[in-house]
């Protein structure tokens, strides 16, 4: 079994060049945020500089399980990723076989009455907005899944997709360079500037960029680099493991999970595992900066959780890790080009086990490949897309298990100074410091 993610520094650099001196906009971080905010923009006409401090997609955002899923989510998200899935299928249509985009569905699998009645609870939210989600009666759920042995029914949304991650954000930040958005990778933002109380530009390891406008959208080390511009926030990143078989007989076409071990089809013919909702916390000196902030989370979630003492060097919450750094020195995003951390090998183990149970025609499944990601989460575990409270700063924090399919546009036309197309006031950058409650999404 080969161990790593999909990409990796050992991944050819397409956009080598040095950044020029100016820009509309710079984007930092090259993940599907990134990407995604400089195709858009650069299609809108702005000059959109976009600074990778090491590949593309070489994050969450190639390391993901390639669910498009409306199903589950926060009722103010469901707007916005109905639209996303309409850009996907544009996305689609533009760049084909490399987004691998497939309506095929996504399933919630219930292991017994409390998982159905937990599922029922989500279907108001589907029905305001005239979702296809239903639950699935046993029989249902063996017509769409006939070598399954246990489940008592689920919740089954059609419209769903899947895309496969390190094809589609990478033909995505091609398509934002034809569009005129100027790529640079192994091109660390040093830090944020700033003059009379607003954005100005940037420092990256290759040089200043001045821009009145800049979106900080750099995953797990988004608070790294916000807090050293003066905007602290609460985040925190997990570790979660992803297996990859080879190919294999097709027994489900789209994603499925219970609240043990979640699949999904790929476009290879193989399928991408994990064991669903569980995952691995380095506890560093953000766990206790933020302790308050995501005690709500922890009350309901923590059974999913396994605590581990120490973050490896050089990760955005490691104990050593620099919290100030002058920007013309090496900063901790160029000590770490690439965050690729070990895969939990037991879960692995117990995730095989399970599905072996799952699915008794199929047995153990081989595993290919297995990597793992760090996941950012926020306290409340809905993303921040908006402008902070330094005007010109934007940040697009598309987090949890979400950020892969959501979409955008939202950051796109604040930043081109539109009115929103959605209400987001749920993901206002201010909520966690204006005195509001936590008000955690849905767990279904
Ligand atoms: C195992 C796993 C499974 C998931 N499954 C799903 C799923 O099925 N569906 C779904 O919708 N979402 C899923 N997610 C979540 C999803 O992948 C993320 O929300 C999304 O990819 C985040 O995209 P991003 O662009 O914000 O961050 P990232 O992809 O992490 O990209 C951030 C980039 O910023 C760069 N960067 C950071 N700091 C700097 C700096 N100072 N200068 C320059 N560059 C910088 C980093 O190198 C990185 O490449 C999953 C995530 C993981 C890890």
């Amino acid at each position: 079994m080969q161990t790593g993610g999909p990409i990796s520094l050992a991944t050819p650099m397409r956009f080598a060049a040095d950044p020029p001196a100016q820009a509309d906009v710079v984007v930092i971080g090259g993940g599907i945020a990134g990407v995604a905010t400089a195709l858009y923009l650069a299609e809108a006409g702005r000059r959109v500089v976009l600074c990778e401090k090491g590949r593309i997609a070489g994050e969450q955002s190639s390391r993901n399980w390639g669910w498009v899923r409306q199903q589950g989510r926060d009722p103010a998200e469901l707007p916005v990723m109905i639209h996303a899935l309409r850009l996907w299928d544009g996305l689609q249509q533009r760049l084909g076989e490399a987004v691998g985009l497939r309506r095929t569905g996504t399933t919630y699998l219930a292991n017994g009455p409390a998982d159905l009645a937990n599922f029922e609870s989500w279907l108001p939210h589907a029905r305001a907005h005239g979702l296809d989600t239903r639950m699935l009666s046993r029989a249902e759920l063996d017509a769409l899944l006939p070598s399954a042995a246990g489940w008592v029914g689920g919740l089954h949304t059609a419209s769903d997709a899947r895309a496969e991650p390190w094809t589609a954000v990478p033909a995505i930040a091609g398509l934002a360079a034809e569009a005129g958005a100027s790529l640079h990778e192994s091109c660390a933002v040093r830090a944020v500037e700033t003059a009379a109380g607003r954005v100005s530009g940037v420092v990256t390891e290759k040089g200043p960029i001045a821009a009145p406008q800049v979106l900080l959208a750099g995953g797990a080390w988004s608070s790294l680099l916000a807090r050293h511009a003066g905007l602290g926030f609460p985040q925190l990143a997990v570790r979660a493991t992803v297996a990859a078989t080879p190919p294999m007989p097709e027994f489900h076409a789209g994603n499925a999970a219970d609240s043990g071990f979640a699949f999904r089809r790929r476009a290879d013919g193989g399928y991408t595992l994990a064991p669903g909702i569980g995952h691995d916390f380095w506890v560093g000196p953000d766990a206790f900066r933020n302790l308050g902030a995501f005690l709500p989370q922890i009350r309901r979630d923590m059974r999913h959780t396994r605590l581990a003492p120490a973050a490896p060097r050089h990760y955005p919450d490691a104990w050593g890790t620099p919290r100030r750094w002058a920007a013309d020195a090496a900063s901790p995003f160029e000590a770490m080009r690439v965050l690729d951390p070990a895969p939990n090998l037991g879960r692995i183990q117990t995730l095989r086990d399970d599905f072996a149970a799952a699915f008794p025609a199929l047995g153990r499944p081989a595993i290919a490949r297995a990597w793992a990601g760090m996941i950012d989460v926020t306290p409340d575990q809905v993303p921040v897309l908006d402008e902070t409270l330094m005007p010109g700063f934007h940040i697009a924090r598309v987090v949890q298990d979400h950020g892969f399919g959501i979409e955008r546009c939202a950051i796109v036309k604040a930043i081109l100074g539109r009115a929103p197309q959605h209400e987001l006031r749920r993901f206002r950058f201010s909520r966690f410091s204006d005195g509001s409650r936590v008000e955690l999404g849905p767990s279904i």
